[in-house]
């Protein structure tokens, strides 16, 4: 199988784990933007064309929900997994509701993110495949041909 490089926005403020975490994402094959905070975050998201975003939910500041809730209202189609600890798992499903693809338990399992990951960069493309569809479809319409 072909492996598509995926854009991750990788956001937590531990910089070691950041660090970490982007060297094993980027050795798989993926491009990895670190952020450090949710500002951070939604900055990067204006500047770079973002697939997956990799959130943290223990942020100083603005934290991973705060930050997800601005992520969903700005950028609907960019997938969020939620990293998170032992004590918060039912933050992490609150997520959920508000739109996160799903959650992953801190200290992260690399193979378990891997997976999770390849089920949100599969959503991510056939929405943006039906996406570009519809639009085709309705650039025909315009041109009269339909
Ligand atoms: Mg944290």
């Amino acid at each position: 199988m072909i492996h598509v490089p995926t854009n991750i926005l990788l956001v937590d403020d531990e910089k070691d784990f950041v660090e970490m975490l982007s060297m094993r994402l980027e050795d798989a094959g993926d491009k990895v933007t670190p952020a450090y905070d949710g500002h951070m975050c939604l900055e990067t998201l204006a500047k770079i064309p973002i697939d997956v975003v990799i959130l943290d939910i223990k942020m100083p500041g603005m934290d991973g929900i705060q930050a997800l809730k601005e992520i969903k209202l700005r950028y609907p189609l960019v997938e969020v997994i939620l990293l998170t600890g032992h004590g918060t798992t039912e933050t992490a499903i609150a997520g959920m509701k508000l739109g996160a693809f799903d959650y992953l338990l801190k200290p992260a399992d690399f193979e378990e993110l891997q997976t999770i990951l390849e089920k949100a960069k599969l959503r991510k493309a056939e929405q943006d495949e039906r996406i570009r569809k519809a639009e085709a479809r309705q650039l025909l319409r315009r041109g009269g041909n339909i």
